[in-house]
């Protein structure tokens, strides 16, 4: 009877463990299917992820590319194979970037390449030599790729071809100064008169002053001091018809812009030389405040000299137009700007600009003149712009407008600032 009721607790006991165990094991399965199909539904969205970055990979039109810190290709986009003339990924995937890259950009390339391995972005210009032997110009960015642990494993590099940009952007360049050039041939035509009479004077002044000497050396032979000063006021006078020539030269000739160190009031000085002949015709005086801390800018001189003359040369017509004030004058003012950059300002008393024009005046063939070609200030916007620069119209709170355009300072004067 004893072992009876023994045998039938052991019984109860041992399906109790057995009810226990069977339902910890119920719950292992169901915690074991829950974290299988977690796991599968993280492996679909890996698997999603994947194929949605590789859909991003290929679909780009520029070439994406990973390469090691060798500069060995590890992938490419379709994009960047059909870029380098290649037929298929196995022509690109594998070789060094240096295959491509024209010669003459390996040293910058690596040096590229070394900055971004320790972490940084970096961006560079350089040819490339296409499979089929051509020489295109590409830019590119590039990028740590980094492992989950952080470790820079690859370099992204996402690389344009900007050749046909390029050329286009050389031709706008050219066929600017090839206009800029015949605007400022035009503007020397129409100043022809004033010019000639302007070179007069100090071709008058040098045959007075040689007369003077011949006299003074006929009178006295032995006395030479005597005619030291009038030598002197011949060559003062001979370089400043020079200088005139030379200035007239430089803006008639074909020689490309380029940008130089010049001193702002330097080229207002002499554009307003040339223009004074013209200004005194229409009884226009020009007036000068030229800030004594201007220093120099890097600019095109001749470019400068252009937008210059075309204000002075616009603001001498406005304030020159019937029923503007007799003996009119304009002002030509340089400063220093705060950041170390310079500003002119050209201001007239004149005509003014209608409301309804004031946004137009910079636009192409915009004219209100009888004769005008409306160039002028299309022409001074480009230029200040592709100097980094601003120009821009306003009216007086009297008569006439301003117009002011400023050109920045060079790069490490910009950064010193
Ligand atoms: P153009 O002198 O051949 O007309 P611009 O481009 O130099 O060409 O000038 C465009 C127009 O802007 C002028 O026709 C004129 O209407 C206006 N303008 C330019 N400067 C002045 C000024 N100082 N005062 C009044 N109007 C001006």
């Amino acid at each position: 009877m004893m072992i009876l009721i023994v045998g039938a607790s052991a019984f109860a006991a041992m399906t109790g463990i057995a009810l226990y165990l069977a339902k910890r094991l119920g719950d292992a399965e169901s915690r074991l299917r829950a974290e299988g199909s977690a796991r599968a539904q993280a492996e679909r969205a890996l698997s999603d992820q994947e194929q949605r970055l590789q859909t991003i990979f290929e679909s780009q039109l520029e070439c994406v590319k990973l390469h090691d810190a060798n500069g060995t290709i590890l992938t490419m986009n379709r994009a960047g194979i059909a870029r380098l003339g290649a037929r298929c990924a196995a022509q690109v995937v594998g070789t060094s970037v240096y295959s491509f890259i024209s010669p003459e950009h390996h040293e910058r390339y690596r040096c590229l390449s070394a900055a971004v391995f320790e972490g940084r972005s970096e961006s560079m210009e350089f040819r490339i030599l296409c499979a089929m032997g051509q020489r295109r110009l590409f830019e590119t960015h590039v990028v740590p790729m980094r492992d989950s642990g952080g470790t820079i494993v690859a370099a992204l590099a996402l690389t344009c071809d900007i050749t046909d940009r390029r050329n286009a952007e050389e031709r706008a360049q050219r066929h600017l100064s090839d206009l800029a050039r015949v605007a400022r041939i035009t503007s020397m035509g129409e100043m022809a008169s004033g010019l000639a009479h302007e070179l007069n004077q100090p071709l008058a002044a040098i045959v007075n002053h040689a007369s003077a000497c011949l006299r003074r050396l006929r009178a006295a032979p032995d006395k030479i001091e005597s005619v030291v000063e009038s030598l002197e006021a011949i060559n003062e006078q001979g370089q400043r018809a020079g200088q005139i020539i030379r200035t007239v030269r430089e803006l008639v000739s074909r020689t490309e812009p380029t940008k130089t160190l010049v001193d702002i009031n330097e080229i207002v000085r002499m554009m307003v030389l040339l223009s004074t002949p013209e200004a005194a015709r229409q009884d226009v005086t020009i007036a000068m405040q030229l800030a004594p801390d201007t220093g120099s800018i890097y600019a095109s001189k001749i470019e400068l000299e252009q937008v210059v003359f075309n204000l002075i040369r616009n603001a001498v017509e406005a304030v020159g137009n019937p029923g503007a004030a007799a003996h009119a004058s304009i002002s030509v003012s340089t400063m220093r700007t705060q950041h170390g950059g310079i500003e002119v300002a050209v201001q007239d008393c004149g005509c003014g600009i209608d409301a309804e024009d004031i946004d137009k005046v910079f636009d192409p063939f915009f004219t209100t003149k009888f004769d005008g070609i409306g160039m002028g200030l299309s022409i001074s916007r480009s230029i200040i712009e592709a100097h980094g620069g601003r120009i821009s119209v306003s009216p007086n709170a009297g008569k006439g407008v301003t117009f002011v355009f400023t050109v920045p300072p060079p790069m490490e004067e910009r950064m010193a600032v």
